[in-house]
């Protein structure tokens, strides 16, 4: 049986000051962060589907949608699971490497 999975977080990369939040309606402290979907199986073999910088209001988490390209070099690198970031590709190691033995044994 093949059980499959998904979700999401999300991971703070800095603070940049306060601002005003419209949805609070007053000054509020403001962070970088990043908001990504994963998809995989058996809750662990997993790879990320979806990227979204942000800076967003640390109180309410309303925020305007940035592109990651304008920052590059001063945002700090996500630190994203290594299962949930490579987990696929792990699996489809695993694979390969079953496919590579079965054969050898099977010669
Ligand atoms: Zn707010």
């Amino acid at each position: 049986m093949i059980i499959w999975s998904s979700g999401g977080d999300v991971v703070q990369l800095g603070a940049v000051g306060e601002q005003p939040c419209e949805n609070c309606d007053q000054e509020r402290p403001f962070s970088v962060v990043l908001n990504y979907r994963y998809f995989g199986f058996y809750f662990v073999f997993n790879c990320v589907t979806e990227r979204n910088y942000l800076v967003a209001c640390d109180v309410c988490g309303s925020g305007l949608k940035i592109n990651p390209k304008n920052f590059q070099g001063e945002l700090p690198p996500a630190r994203i699971p290594f299962m949930r970031r490579y987990g696929l590709l792990v699996l489809g190691l695993l694979v390969a490497a079953l496919v590579v033995f079965a054969r050898l044994r099977g010669d």
